[in-house]
């Protein structure tokens, strides 16, 4: 009478090898690993074009592109057949556990690429964030049929442009598509390119990062093989395949204390609680002790898989699957952070943050996003509006900050999240991104 029945977790802790990750690291590496993000405009061609590089890559087969062409015929629209690579894999994709961030992979002779966020994902500036701040490098899609290309300038590729500096991706490549529509012509592809230039050098970018070429995503041309059109015999650069395979992978943080975003909890064969995320920083391997925020509960790390096969050790820039035991599964969510136990991350309500506005701002409900997670929040303080290059106060206390300046807001939230410094938020309000950059 009165004595509780205690759930006590009697499952062994798991045993570490002690192995030094980092060392196991530089000798496994073979080939060089890169990730990045597609954006641009609705109907710019991003889903046609990453479908007819999987194709042309053999990452999917004719037969099945041969079906979704019937498919598509059959209800009159042909073209949407490479569309349908992508979404059919995205299905497949959802009818299992949640998944956030879809993960492609595919491999060339000396690359190992991930996709990052499924371009099938319409206009999902969520999914976008999470992906972007986990890129090496972003695909730029821009329409170049007469018309489009403008209408896009004013709609999402400007948006994606600046969220993707603000989120610290500095490369990007810039697919300018469907080229066919315009009889391939370079006048068209110079003015595009230039325009394109001008405004990713205003909005940041080293030009010397940048680069374009001209494609049809639809008929394959200059993206894996090069373009077979007479017209089109005038671009002697690098096709879209070789510009992602000469992108230099950013550096990681793999000696910094560990940081993973969870982007999904499940129960699996291994374990009722497994989890999934890139890591951002540092490193683990199995039998570790990890701490879970915001919970503050510890959990063991009993088992590690990369790529559905098991490994021991895991570091920053790889999607890991990891197996917790010693842990209730009710302290862990998706979107939050596993860390090092001696060197956690901390949960704050209110921070810092030098932001590049999209709109105006001022004292106002925001909703902050940083890659999974997001919390309620207002800007409580406008401390400073900066100079865009140099970082210096141009003035203190604005009452607003218009567009396109640089400013250094104070945010609460509603609720304490784990965050720290050097970390990249985006703020959002009424569905729109308003602000994106670094906490200090
Ligand atoms: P997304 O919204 O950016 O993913 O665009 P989609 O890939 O769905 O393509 C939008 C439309 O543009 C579809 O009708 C495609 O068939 C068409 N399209 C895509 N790439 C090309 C191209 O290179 N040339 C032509 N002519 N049409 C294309």
């Amino acid at each position: 009478d009165g004595i509780k029945t205690l759930k006590v977790d009697d499952t062994p802790l798991p045993k570490s090898k002690n192995l030094d990750v980092l060392g196991e690291f530089e000798r496994s590496k073979s080939k060089k690993s890169a990730s990045f993000v597609v954006v641009g405009h609705v109907d710019a061609g991003k889903s046609t074009l990453m479908g007819r590089l999987l194709l042309d890559l053999n990452v999917v087969d004719q037969r099945t592109i041969q079906r979704y062409r019937k498919e598509a015929e059959n209800i009159g629209k042909s073209s949407f057949a490479l569309a349908w690579v992508l979404d059919q894999r995205s299905e497949e994709r959802s009818r299992g556990v949640t998944i956030d961030i879809a993960t492609n992979k595919f491999e060339t002779e000396n690359t190992s690429f991930t996709i990052l966020d499924a371009p099938g994902h319409r206009d999902f500036i969520p999914n976008m964030i999470a992906g972007a701040s986990q890129a090496d490098f972003a695909i730029l899609v821009v329409d170049a049929t007469t018309g489009a290309f403008e209408a896009g300038l004013k709609g999402q590729t400007r948006e994606h442009s600046l969220l993707l500096r603000s989120m610290g991706v500095s490369r990007i490549i810039v697919a300018i598509n469907k080229l066919d529509t315009v009889e391939w012509s370079q006048e068209r592809f110079d003015e595009i390119s230039q325009q394109v230039s001008g405004f990713l050098s205003a909005t940041g970018f080293q030009l010397k990062n940048v680069s374009f070429v001209p494609v049809s995503g639809l008929h394959g041309d200059n993206m894996v093989k090069r373009s077979s059109e007479p017209t089109a015999s005038w671009y002697t650069g690098k096709t879209l395949i070789e510009e992602l395979e000469s992108s230099e992978p950013m550096t990681r943080a793999l000696d910094k204390p560990l940081r993973m975003t969870i982007s999904e909890v499940f129960r699996s064969a291994q374990s009722p609680l497994t989890i999934s995320g890139r890591i951002d920083a540092g490193s683990l391997q199995t039998g570790d002790a990890l701490l879970v925020q915001p919970s503050g509960e510890k959990a063991y790390v009993k088992s590690l898989e990369l790529d559905s096969e098991p490994v021991d050790w895991a570091v920053a820039g790889q999607n890991i699957v990891i197996h917790l035991s010693n842990i209730d599964p009710i302290h862990v969510r998706v979107g939050d952070i596993i860390c090092d136990l001696k060197q956690p991350i901390g949960c704050i309500d209110t921070f810092t943050v030098k932001v590049l506005a999209f709109d105006i701002l001022m004292p106002m409900q925001v909703d902050v996003h940083r890659g999974r997670l997001h919390a309620a929040g207002q800007i409580v303080e406008i401390p400073a509006l900066l100079d865009k290059i140099k970082g210096t106060e141009l003035k203190k206390k604005p009452k607003i900050v218009k567009p396109a300046s640089v400013a250094r807001v104070r945010v609460k939230m509603g609720t304490k999240v784990p965050l720290e410094a050097g970390q990249r938020v985006v703020l959002r309000s009424g569905g729109e991104t308003v602000a994106a950059g670094l906490l200090e």
